[in-house]
């Protein structure tokens, strides 16, 4: 058997780059797409180092143009599709709903459309556990009823777990699996691919890397006065090269007919609650640094706690966590430091 083409939409980014080095490295080729419009050729360059692939083929495109959607369904055979190309920032959505609900929804729907016209549509969706909300119990599991969106961005991704469902059971040429991503975190081992953040991280651990490198003064801890432990918030804190292998895992699933149901949710999270409080330490011992940070109020939005129940990923997909606590903050100072030229 020859072997499948990937395509990654807004491959150019943070998961999107990482996702493309464990799929290249699991035997697939993979073409990137991606307008641009939150990152530069950085981690596309650390990609083809890291991989050895210097020919990865790469279109600079939108997804909401949907001739050029057309175009890249004829020009590549594309067996599978992993699309990431969503803007992500919940405090911007909320000031421009148009913007979110116009991209995130257009480009998803037009991929689907395109993919369908093919015979062959398995569409693996980029979702998050921000579709739970604040829940009702933890961990969550699949099944915990998704609440209310928070944010319009929120609400895309919710909606797009919406689209693709319902195509999957309309058409029988769609196959679909939803991947609700807990707080991914880190970078690849080799420093090569990372998060690059535009302006101010509204991310937790980017706020600490650019603290801890002097670009910041201080990091604020956004409430300590939660009904937790330490009382800071509780996430699940998922390291971004284990959380990458799960899309090989589901992408092989899908291609090579594992699948239960034709649309299929999996968390991938690790299964276990840090609280920010927690992680800030943890960051400090693991790089013998010592962070300048601060309590500050509660930031509006944010859940108490959420942590995902990963067993249904880890038995389904044969897929686990596995990346230390402590390895994953090493990988995101390196990677912080290189981009320093440090
Ligand atoms: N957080 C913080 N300071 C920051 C950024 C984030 O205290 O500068 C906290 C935030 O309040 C939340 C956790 O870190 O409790 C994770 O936030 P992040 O934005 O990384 O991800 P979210 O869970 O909101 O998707």
């Amino acid at each position: 058997m020859g072997r499948k083409t990937v395509l990654v939409s807004g491959g150019a980014g943070f998961i999107g780059s990482h996702v493309t080095v464990e799929l290249i490295e699991a035997g697939y080729d993979v073409v990137v797409a991606d307008n641009m419009s939150n990152c530069d050729l950085t981690c596309f360059n650390g990609v083809k180092e890291i991989t050895g692939k210097k020919d990865i083929p790469f279109v600079e495109m939108d997804f909401c143009d949907l001739p050029a959607v057309e175009k890249l369904f004829a020009d590549f055979d594309i067996a599978a599709a992993i699309h990431f190309a969503g803007f992500k920032a919940v405090g911007e959505s909320v000031g421009d709903p148009m913007k979110y609900y116009h991209n995130n929804l257009v480009s998803f729907m037009n991929i689907l459309t395109v993919a369908r016209r093919t015979g062959k549509c398995n569409m693996l969706f980029s979702s998050s556990a921000t579709v739970y909300g604040e829940p009702d119990q933890l961990p969550v599991i699949e099944e915990t009823p998704r609440k209310d969106a928070e944010s319009p961005y929120g609400n895309t991704k919710r909606i797009c777990e919406d689209i693709l469902h319902d195509c999957v059971k309309a058409y029988p040429e769609v196959k679909g699996i939803a991947l609700r991503y807990f707080n991914p975190i880190g970078a690849h081992p080799s420093a090569l691919i990372g998060e690059l953040p535009r302006g101010v991280p509204n991310n937790l651990v980017p706020y600490i890397t650019q603290t801890a490198i002097g670009k910041r003064e201080c990091l604020s801890i956004f409430g300590n006065d939660y009904p937790t432990p330490d009382g800071t918030c509780l996430r699940d804190f998922i390291d971004i090269v284990d959380l990458a292998k799960a899309h090989v895992c589901a992408v092989e699933r899908m291609l090579k007919g594992k699948m239960k149901k034709d649309y299929e949710i999996y968390n991938i999270g690790t299964g276990h609650p840090l609280s920010v409080m927690d992680l800030v330490t943890a960051f400090e011992k693991a790089n013998g640094v010592k962070l300048n940070w601060k309590y500050a109020p509660r930031r509006v939005g944010d859940v108490v706690a959420i942590w995902a129940d990963a067993d249904l990923a880890n038995q389904e997909l044969g897929w686990k966590a596995e990346r230390p606590i402590e390895e994953t903050l090493r990988s995101a100072w390196a990677w912080e430091k290189r981009l320093a030229g440090k």
